[in-house]
């Protein structure tokens, strides 16, 4: 019975993750001695490292990983529709603010696991243990090698000083990347300084905000402006790419780590917590537990050109060509937090 049970599970993989709700449920009601052998992932990542590292967790434990990729907003709708028949066992994310904004909408839960809690730095979690970070980005500004030297570089505050008029490259406020850069310089500097800042940043702009991280430094390399304000995993992206006018745009510049005298530079990270309703939580806290482990975070760290969030692990060469230095420790839950602000002062400024 047990076997047949699992063999049906299993051959429903994804599909009953999505849509079988009711069928698995029924199993775990009649047969309560069965240790589920799945965990379903909703992610909004969709990096090769990450099927890498699926495949290891199941190959590992013998736990079946069954993805279900969207885009954050989709896949927080999806289990806000699902509710307490929703099969999400584990959310993953890219950036603080939009973990906040699933642990606010009450589609995670609180779990306390010493492994995270000793391997991830706490500002780089939930302090209630509703979502942990697995890899780490630093939002930097990439300059033209051939027209800006370090030397004229140093915060983000200083990106609102005249000098950058007509030069700086940075992306539409919609983006929660710049969102939450916002957030951090509201908890630090106060409201009134991040609204003067970001009108006089937006004053400075080479041109209106459009495109991705990678089109402003592509846009740096083609001298539309001299200064690009871009997480550093997409520099790595560019230099690795099969497109050679990406990899000419990603040694065109330099990477500076802003704010090194003062609180550190503004990371972010990509993350996980255990959903709400998930049916199978002892696994789902194995898979995140096996994420933050020394053996995923090198992959993390190889494949992506992110920063391991596990301190033992060391970032990857490339990265470490870029040198060490001093990250914001500001606790990442207050991306989230002044999310709202942040949004309302770039709207009040026109930073579209
Ligand atoms: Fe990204």
């Amino acid at each position: 019975m047990k076997k047949q049970i699992l063999l049906v599970l299993m051959s429903f993989s994804i599909l009953t993750a999505c849509k079988n709700k009711t069928k698995e449920n029924t199993v775990e009601v009649e047969d309560t001695v069965v240790s589920s052998k799945e965990v379903n992932v909703y992610t909004h990542r969709h990096y090769p490292s990450d099927q890498e590292l699926f495949a290891r967790f199941e190959n590992e434990t013998g736990i079946t990983v069954n993805v279900v990729n969207a885009s954050a907003d989709e896949l927080m709708q999806k289990m806000t529709q699902e509710g307490d028949q929703s099969p999400a066992d584990v959310l993953i994310t890219v950036d603080a603010g939009r973990l906040v904004r699933a642990s606010d909408g009450n589609l995670l839960q609180s779990v306390s696991s010493e492994k995270l809690n000793n391997t991830i730095p706490a500002h780089l979690r939930d302090e209630n243990g509703q979502w942990y970070g697995l890899t780490k980005r630093a939002r930097v500004i990439a300059y033209a090698k051939d027209r800006v030297s370090k030397v004229e570089l140093s915060s983000y505050e200083n990106l609102a000083n005249a000098k950058w008029k007509g030069k700086i490259l940075v992306r539409s406020s919609e983006n929660i990347y710049n969102q939450s850069l916002m957030a951090s310089i509201i908890a630090n500097n106060g409201e009134e300084v991040a609204q003067g800042w970001a009108s006089k940043v937006l004053d400075n702009m080479a041109r209106s905000p459009k495109g991705n991280d990678r089109d402003q430094v592509k846009a740096v390399v083609a001298g539309l402006g001299d200064v690009a304000i871009v997480n550093t995993y997409y520099i790595g992206k560019l230099l690795n790419s099969h497109n050679p006018a990406e990899v000419e745009a990603g040694e065109g510049v330099g990477i500076f780590f802003p704010n090194q005298d003062g609180r550190g530079t503004h990371i972010n990270i990509s993350g996980a917590g255990v959903a709400k309703y998930a049916p199978n939580r002892e696994n789902a806290i194995a898979f995140i537990e096996f994420l933050a482990s020394e053996e995923a975070q090198e992959v993390f760290a190889k494949t992506n050109y992110e920063y391991p969030v596990n301190p033992n692990v060391k970032p990857s060469k490339l990265l470490a060509s870029w040198g060490s230095f001093k990250e914001d420790t500001l606790a990442l839950s207050a991306l989230g937090k002044n999310n709202k602000r942040a949004v309302m002062l770039f709207d009040t400024v026109g930073w579209k």
